[in-house]
């Protein structure tokens, strides 16, 4: 029962009112933001002029039809797209806190990938041990020191929630673990170098339901360190583990807002249809 309010209640109202901090409190802050951005294969325009920000440490799924740039867009944030001739961006992804337009020219995309991991839709060791899986990374970036790589490396496979299955096997190759326990090796392969932003593309599409379930459940844990996009076709599952939604439709963000709010009352039509399976 809500009682009248006390003066403690006052002077909570006003230190908030002082204290900028404390008044954004409940306000997701940006992690990053899509502005105008387009992007072309060659002369096939993928994506059209896309707005979205992505909020920090919450969970973004991606929803569209097949065909829709779902993916394309998942690419742009790790400047994938740059490994081949011929593509080309248009517009801005910028990143917080340092506003970082990740797409411009001189954003060495190599430091990019630092900041910004990926997990792809099917499982994809390196053909090394287990342990060698998640100490690339921090080799690459001139660790050498073996208590401090092994300090890491379980911290990142504790994180993706694989250790105390692995941790016996450490010298074991990769490539002989489950589907399931293959895509979490790679979930802490990519977390080993604290990475800001994590992007999930149909992770567990090649997944058993029980391994499926293992990945969301993780995935729900992971958000209290960093910030995840995730492309998903299966509607229940963007419901179970996103806090907010975008739903695409040939190139372009038809539709943005929180979670239940697209799954329960989308603003625009295009969205209920296919929500509601009359699409898609
Ligand atoms: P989704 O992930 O939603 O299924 P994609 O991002 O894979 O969609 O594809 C968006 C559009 O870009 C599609 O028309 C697709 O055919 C096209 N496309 C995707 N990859 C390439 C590529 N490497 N070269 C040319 N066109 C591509």
């Amino acid at each position: 029962m809500v009682g009248p309010p006390t003066s403690q209640d006052t002077n909570d109202k006003l230190k908030a009112l002082k204290d900028p901090m404390m008044h954004t409190q409940d306000k997701p802050q940006l992690k990053a933001e899509a502005r105008n951005l387009s992007f072309y294969y060659g002369a096939a325009k993928a994506l059209k002029g896309i707005n979205m920000p992505i909020y920090d440490r919450k969970v973004t799924a991606l929803i569209g039809p097949s065909g829709c740039g779902k993916s394309t867009y998942l690419r742009s944030f790790n400047r994938m797209h740059d490994l081949y001739p011929g593509n080309r961006y248009e517009g801005e992804i910028r990143f917080f806190p340092d506003n970082t337009n990740l797409l411009s020219a001189e954003v060495d995309p190599i430091e990019v990938r630092m900041r910004v991991g990926m997990v792809f839709q099917k499982p994809n060791p390196f053909p090394k041990t287990i342990f060698e899986n998640v100490a690339y990374g921090l080799r690459v970036r001139g660790l050498t020191s073996k208590r401090l790589l092994e300090e890491k490396v379980e911290q990142a496979l504790r994180a993706g929630a694989i250790w105390d299955e692995v941790k016996d096997r450490l010298q074991a190759l990769a490539p002989t673990l489950s589907g399931g326990q293959q895509q979490r090796l790679c979930i802490a392969r990519a977390l080993a170098t604290e990475p800001e932003l994590l992007l999930f593309d149909e992770p567990t599409s090649a997944l058993d339901p029980i391994a499926t379930g293992a990945i969301e459940e993780l995935v729900s844990e992971l958000k209290k360190r960093v910030t995840i996009l995730i492309v998903t076709h299966n509607m229940q599952q963007a419901a179970r583990v996103s806090d907010y939604t975008a739903y695409m439709y040939l190139g372009e963000m038809i539709e943005f807002g929180k979670t239940d709010e697209i799954f329960f009352k989308p603003n625009d039509r295009r969205t209920e249809d296919y929500i509601t399976g009359r699409m898609g």
